[in-house]
């Protein structure tokens, strides 16, 4: 993967080149960015460009020997930790299934990955201690051809006890070995991990990124780009998880939820469930991340800056009136309840319990907004 087939991030590319060219590679890096922010296509792009055996200026050069391996993530020298779920199969027996999802997707999440091992998993994926105790034996072997022998180990978040078997290589990887670490949240890896790691922070995508690589690459016009890019916040998977599976109607199914929510109307809710289980799971789970950024939206309304809202008129008008239901209570409160609820829908949970729940919570939430707020 080369860095020019990654999506924005031109800063990021530029510091990550500069490392490289002024041989300052910490051997053990944690490339850190939110999810659908590309911290995984740059850890590999990364790789590449530092393996290349003609590198350019900007980029590596796409057409050495390395390069062609690398491309096709078919490198000897470059290996993979990814989450597994049970039945435990090892992160070197799923090679192929990976190749094949990365190169499809290189913005996949773990909850993609891991449908593509069962599409009925409703586990919580992991790394074991025997795959902690793989990559320990892997690196003790020299490199067949590369320049670093490159061990990227996707979401050390799933790193618990298990962990600390590798604190010693990561302290003091073999010569020539470059370790980078994939992950979404600091406060969720072991501080015994962070400390042992240079941290690469990645940014978010803006909207801008992500609009015009909805045009160049999916043919999408401005209108529709725009609108996805703004409902993705900053999220390339979900841009291209809205463009498929549409997001039509988010709107008015928004709005129409949230009354029945507040009036406790059992059959109007009955029926608005009954609508959206109709329509799958993927326009489900990105519908949910559009009601947390309209519940974010209503707070900034009521508290912050109504400038920094990244909402159209329909929204403006709707989000003044429902901000009054909105403090900083329920809404944290909200926004959790949506997170598991993303969770679950996930892990394939009945879509129709999940939204009942879901809205007997929130309509008890807004209820409890204190009238004077
Ligand atoms: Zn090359």
């Amino acid at each position: 993967m080369r860095f020019k087939e990654i999506i924005g991030q031109k800063e990021l590319k530029t510091k990550l080149i500069s490392l490289v060219n002024a041989r300052r590679i910490s051997h053990t890096q944690l490339f850190v960015g939110p999810q659908g922010s590309g911290n995984l296509a740059l850890a590999v792009a990364f790789s590449q460009y530092i393996n290349c055996l003609n590198p350019l200026e900007d980029d590596s050069c796409g057409e050495c020997a390395s390069c062609i391996k690398f491309e096709k993530l078919i490198h000897p020298d470059l290996h993979f930790t990814i989450p597994t779920i049970s039945p435990i199969k090892k992160s070197n027996e799923l090679a192929e299934e990976w190749r094949e999802e990365f190169l499809k997707n290189p913005y996949l999440n773990d909850f993609d990955w891991l449908n593509t091992l069962d599409t009925k998993a409703n586990k919580q994926g992991n790394i074991t201690a025997d795959e902690c105790r793989d990559i320990i034996h892997r690196l003790a072997l020299t490199s067949y051809e590369a320049k670093y022998k490159t061990q990227i180990i996707w979401q050390p978040e799933l790193l618990v006890k298990e962990g600390n078997i590798l604190l010693k290589l990561l302290e003091e990887p073999p010569v020539g070995t470059l370790i980078i670490l994939v992950g979404s949240n600091t406060e969720k890896i072991l501080p015994t991990i962070l400390s042992r790691a240079q941290t690469i922070k990645i940014p978010k995508l803006l909207d801008e990124e992500i609009s015009s690589a909805l045009i160049q690459f999916h043919q999408c016009d401005y209108q529709k780009a725009s609108d996805i890019a703004r409902l993705s916040d900053g999220n390339y998977n979900m841009a291209l998880s809205l463009l498929q599976s549409g997001h039509d109607g988010y709107f008015e199914r928004y709005s129409v939820w949230m009354r029945c929510c507040f009036a406790g109307k059992v059959d109007e809710l009955q029926k608005w469930v009954d609508e959206i289980n109709e329509t799958g799971r993927e326009y489900v789970k990105n519908f949910m991340g559009y009601t947390s950024q309209m519940m974010r939206a209503a707070f900034i309304y009521k508290y912050g800056d109504a400038k920094l809202l990244r909402v159209n008129a329909e929204e403006l008008a709707f989000i003044t009136k429902f901000s009054a239901f909105i403090n900083q209570d329920n809404l944290s409160a909200i926004l959790q309840s949506l997170d598991e609820a993303v969770n679950q829908a996930e892990r394939n949970a009945n879509v129709k319990i999940l939204f009942l729940n879901l809205s007997l919570y929130i309509g008890g939430q807004l209820k409890h907004a204190p009238k004077y707020a």
